[in-house]
């Protein structure tokens, strides 16, 4: 696993003010290619242990009544009232994807999303969280899960 290429992703932040904000989460993690039939996923590049803070899902505020009208994935609900519209890409949070049996949480205070550890996690291990039963219906119920637990029970099961 010693030539494990990561890819580069500091062009992504042409304003030099994201930039700085963002470039000690961009040391720490790294997006590339997930598990077939994904896109993009966010990778540790470090060991993380179990109940420890991650990343912070950001983005603007809005009004979840406004939230609940749009057809972007990168919505994450803080309460009744407010949304973190996370779609854009200084947001490195939005890469995490689904998983039924994910090794992150959002925990949410104050307003703010924070992604946390919920078990421990190895370098190179690709973060996911469970993005809760509507996101599920929506986005991924469709076109069928991809975790790594849905995958493993397709082999095992249907046939
Ligand atoms: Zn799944």
């Amino acid at each position: 696993m010693g030539s494990m290429s990561w890819e580069r992703t500091n062009t992504d932040y042409p304003n030099k003010t994201a930039q700085k904000k963002v470039s000690k989460s961009l040391s720490s993690f790294v997006r590339r290619k997930s598990r077939r039939g994904l896109g993009l996923g966010l990778f540790t590049k470090h060991d993380i242990r179990s109940g420890e803070f991650v990343v912070e899902y950001t983005g603007s505020r809005i009004p979840t009544k406004h939230a609940d009208t749009l057809k972007t994935r990168y919505l994450f609900e803080v309460d009744e009232d407010w949304t973190v519209d996370g779609s854009s890409r200084t947001n490195l949070a939005r890469y995490i994807n689904h998983s039924c049996n994910p090794n992150c949480e959002a925990e949410i205070h104050n307003g703010r999303i924070y992604i946390c550890a919920v078990r421990n996690i190895k370098a190179g291990e690709e973060l996911s969280i469970d993005y809760g039963e509507e996101y599920f219906d929506e986005f991924i119920r469709p076109s069928g899960c991809k975790c790594e637990r849905c995958a493993v029970r397709d082999l095992t099961v249907d046939r």
